[in-house]
């Protein structure tokens, strides 16, 4: 589906023929830009998340269901350093569903809502015809952060990469209850000169790709670098796990090396980040790995990574 999915979006940039005064960042990036006539701007995102595919309605309580819908585009917020002002939300519900059901959809809605300190102002509902059903799709607008908006194409040849937290194994658990980054991207942003950045929503392999294509350069990570999660740990490759699990909805940004210094000195926040390689001249996108072998990080390699 990914590199169908980059094929579509270059296709719909192809069709669109945005006038960039009015929209300075248009499809391709986390957020779409809108300039409003009287003045300042507004961002725009939406996610739609599907029963079988983004949640198990087995195993996963509605709340949660609420709560991973709206994180999915607070994520990309933080991916703009942007600051969430309203949503709304539309359900197709499985058939059958009673007014408590969706009471406590709206539970988990309002729960990612009230930690951002935004408001819920409107939606729609619909109902399927089967019981097994259930999609969710969110509409956010957020507002320019104190620091500006972050692209995904800034990044500059010799820009160190950097990752929040850690990586891989997000189908465990964390992919129904991940905190978004959305202060830490303002933070970071007051801290140094992001170039440019990303939420990681497919994957390092898949997501890093998309920013060096935007900003027209390469990339090469070192694995030794990579910060594996504890999940990922106990899967047959972690360093596969870490590369290509989706969901990990970290950011992924690229800063100078004299910033990464000074973040190193002095970030003071529990949440660790890991600069994790380079950005290069050209667009090749490399994995140094812990043989020292040097591979193209792509999607078709992953499975062999360390399986020479
Ligand atoms: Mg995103």
């Amino acid at each position: 589906m990914n590199g169908m999915e980059d094929q579509l979006v270059d296709w719909f940039k192809s069709q669109a023929r945005l006038d960039p005064t009015r929209f300075p960042i248009g499809i391709g990036d986390d957020m779409a830009q809108i300039n409003l006539p009287s003045g300042g701007s507004v961002l725009v995102t939406t996610d739609m998340l599907l029963s079988g595919v983004h949640f198990d309605l087995s195993r996963h309580s509605l709340d949660q269901v609420g709560y991973k819908a709206m994180a999915c585009s607070l994520s990309d917020c933080a991916a703009m350093a942007s600051r969430p002002v309203a949503a709304v939300v539309a359900v197709g519900l499985p058939a059958g569903s009673d007014p408590d059901q969706l009471k406590l959809l709206h539970r988990g809605i309002l729960k990612a809502a009230q930690t951002y300190d935004f408001p819920l102002v409107g939606g729609d509902m619909t109902v399927w015809r089967q019981e097994d059903l259930l999609a969710i799709c969110v509409a956010m607008i957020s507002i320019p952060g104190p620091y500006g908006v972050i692209r995904r194409s800034g990044a500059v040849v010799g820009d160190m990469i950097c990752v929040t937290g850690r990586l891989g194994g997000s189908i465990h658990g964390r992919h129904m209850e991940f905190v978004p980054r959305v202060n830490e991207a303002i933070k970071l942003a007051g801290m140094v000169r992001i170039h440019a950045m990303m939420d990681l929503s497919d994957g390092l392999a898949s997501d890093l790709p998309r920013l060096c294509k935007e900003s027209k350069v390469g990339a090469v990570v070192n694995a030794t670098a990579l910060p594996i999660s504890d999940q990922a740990r106990l899967s047959a490759d972690p360093i596969a796990s870490a590369l290509c699990d989706g969901e990990d909805f970290e950011l992924l940004f690229t800063i100078s090396q004299t910033d990464a210094a000074a973040l190193a000195r002095s970030w003071d926040d529990p949440l660790p980040i890991t600069c994790i390689g380079q950005i290069t001249a050209g667009s090749d996108i490399k994995i140094i790995l812990p043989s020292g072998t040097i591979r193209d990080l792509d999607l078709r390699g992953y499975d062999h990574f360390e399986r020479k």
